[in-house]
This record gives structure tokens, sequence and C-alpha cells, in this order.
């Protein structure tokens, strides 16, 4: 069985001696040595100045959302995983969507001023797949009509424009280490914030509010990462650039296979980008001999679990499905998008065989 995705977990031995050392501590959450360490360490090697850690990435979104008041009315995308829709909904806040780009699936820059209202307090774009959305261009309408961007990033670790980390773009950044992204510490999550202050009170509200003993500045929530996780993190960091490299070859020989078949479109690479491979995402165009649901259960057939991610539409979904921008008219580009993407397997341990074994299967099938 060859699964859509496998976590990486580092080696027990190493990950024992951190674990003999908080049993020798007792110090097991609240802001212990690890998880400092951990904020410390993911910052350098990141490239940002403030990140606060947190026990996942939903609540980071939702905390996110928090801290700059959003309210009423925010643009975002249709095509991501519910989390970022629902962290709006979570906050009271309305979400309105606006179209995708063919080239890479995220949201599309051109439309987003349409859909501006009076109610209209941000922007919630996510970097999909972790290609970078046009940050400059949203950055600039959210600066011309006095609107608060952030950043689903969570496919986005440590991805670069120009050598630079896309991290700090916008007003924040929130990241996923769920089991399932590159990068992962079980469940887990991130904020990247531009300053101090702000990181400050990022960090009262992932602790109920509390600035001190006896202090509640603000009504926070409880989504702190505890000192297990970081632990585990501060191993991940030492492999992440090694697993990166794994699957950046994994992928090129996966575009060079898939590129010779009619009717597989893949997302162009571009040379001033700096990717984290962490998904393989193909579309199954009308010239490719069978349907896109086909091929997923072909493969399944055949022990190769793929996933449409994303199938369905977060507007497809019941909460959304009644507002006025959620309709398929709005979204055509979403919806044939979402109508034509297969993830294919992408983990460190897969192997070159098992990518032709895929390959070929594709191939194959297209007749
Ligand atoms: C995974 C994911 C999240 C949620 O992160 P969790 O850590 O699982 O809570 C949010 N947005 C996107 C786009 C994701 O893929």
């Amino acid at each position: 069985m060859i699964k859509v995705t496998q976590p990486f977990l580092p080696p027990l031995e190493e990950y024992q001696k951190y674990l003999e050392q908080i049993w020798e501590e007792k110090w097991i959450t609240n802001g212990g040595r690890f998880h400092q360490e951990l904020e410390h360490k993911m910052s350098q090697y990141l490239g940002v100045e403030h990140l606060s850690l947190f026990s996942n990435g939903t609540l980071a979104l939702m905390v996110a959302l928090q801290v700059l008041k959003i309210e009423g009315e925010v643009i975002t995308t249709p095509y991501s995983f519910v989390a970022t829709s629902h962290s709006l909904w979570w906050n009271g806040i309305t979400p309105v969507f606006v179209d995708v780009n063919p080239v890479d699936c995220n949201l599309n820059p051109d439309l987003i001023e349409a859909a501006i209202t009076d109610k209209t307090t941000a922007i919630m774009p996510v970097h999909v797949y972790g290609n970078p959305c046009d940050t400059e261009k949203i950055d600039a309408i959210a600066k011309k009509y006095n609107l608060k961007v952030i950043y689903d990033a969570a496919h986005a670790f440590n991805v670069k424009q120009d050598n630079k980390t896309i991290l700090n773009s916008g007003d924040l950044s929130i990241l996923s280490f769920h089991a399932t992204k590159v990068f992962n510490t079980v469940e887990g999550g991130a904020i990247i914030s531009p300053d101090a202050e702000t990181k400050k009170m990022i960090d009262y509200l992932k602790n109920f509010g509390f600035e001190n003993e006896t202090t509640v500045v603000a009504p926070g929530i409880n989504s702190k990462m505890n000192e297990l996780q970081s632990a585990y993190g501060l191993l991940q960091l030492k492999f992440i650039d090694n697993n990166i490299s794994k699957r950046k070859s994994l992928t090129e020989l996966y575009k060079s296979r898939l590129e010779k078949i009619d009717g597989v479109e893949l997302i162009n690479s571009n040379d001033n980008i700096t990717y984290n491979y962490s998904y393989m995402p193909v579309f199954i165009k009308e010239s490719y001999k069978k349907s896109r649901n086909d091929l997923y259960d072909y493969l399944k057939s055949k022990d190769i679990l793929s996933r449409r991610y994303f199938y369905p539409l977060i507007t497809e979904f019941p909460v959304y499905n009644d507002l006025p921008t959620a309709s398929k008219r709005n979204l055509p580009i979403a919806n044939m998008k979402a109508e034509e993407v297969l993830c294919l397997p992408l983990y460190e341990e897969l192997t070159e065989k098992q990518v032709n074994l895929i390959c070929d299967l594709i191939r194959d099938f297209n007749s």
C-alpha cells in the first residue's frame, strides 16, 4: 500500500534523550525550555524575527484573527482546506469567496477589488501547495483599502522568493505542523508576526490572555505547544533540509515522467522560488482518456492512495454553500480545478521505483 503521505518521525533514540530530560525536570508545557528553544531556532531557520508556536494551525489562524480584531467580511479562497474558512466562521466573520487563478490555484488578486464592501476588514489568502501568492499585488490592494492580510501559509514552510522568506508578507502568516505537512510536530502550528508587540499579544492570547499570574488582558484561548512536541520539533529541524531535498528529487522524477503524458497538467515552477515540495498535484484534463475519478479509483485498486485535494471545494460544504459568493458561477476556475486535481503520493521514504510505478500506471491508464 502506498499512502498519499507519511509523516517523517525523527530517530527514536534521539527523541528518547529529550524525553529523559523532560522526565527529569518535570516541566511539560507552559513555555518551557524546549518551547523557547524551538521558537528561537525555527525563527532563525525560517529567516523571520517573531514567531509564536501553537498547538495546531487552525488555532493559530483563529488567534491571528483575534489579535488583529478582524470582523465583518473577509475575502478568501474556496480552494483550500476547510480550516481556512472555519477560522473565520468561529470568529463570527463572513467569508467572501473570490476565485483562484488557473496557473497555481491561488486567490486571483485581479478579482479582489470587486469583492470589497464597506464590511470588508481583511484578506485571507492561502499559498496553496506551497506556491507563493502574488503577495505584492495583494498587499498593495490591502494598503489601498486599509485592509489587513493574514496569509494561511500552512503549506509554505520555508518557501522563499528571490532567496527571501515569503512568511513576512502581509500582517501575519500562519503555519501548520500537522502530521501531513512537510514539517511536523505531530500537531502544531505557528504565527509569524511583524513586531515584538504583536508577538507579545499573540503569546498572551494563546495562554488564556494571561499577561502575568494575576492579569488577563483579553479573552484568550488555550493553544500552546507543549514540551514533548517542541522537543520533537527541534529534532525535525535537524532533518528538514534533507527531507526537502529528497522530496525535490522525487518531484523532479514525477515531473519528467508526467509531462510526457497527454492530458496530465502540472503546475510550472519558477526559478526565483525556493519550493518545499510539500505536495505533488496533477490536473487531469479532458484530453486524458479517463476521468479524474476513474484514475483515482484505478490507482486505489492498485493499492496507491492519491487524494483529491481540494475536492469538494469549501463552498460545497453546508455552512458556506448558501453564501451568495459561494455560487459555482462566481468561482468557475476553483470549481474546474477541484474537478481535475489529484495529489499523488509524496514523502521522504517514497522510492524512485514507486514513483516510476505510479507514473507507469497513469501512462498506461490513458488508453
Ligand atoms: C493543514 C491546514 C490547516 C490547518 O492546520 P492544522 O494544523 O491541521 O490545524 C489550515 N490551512 C490549510 C491550508 C491547511 O492545509
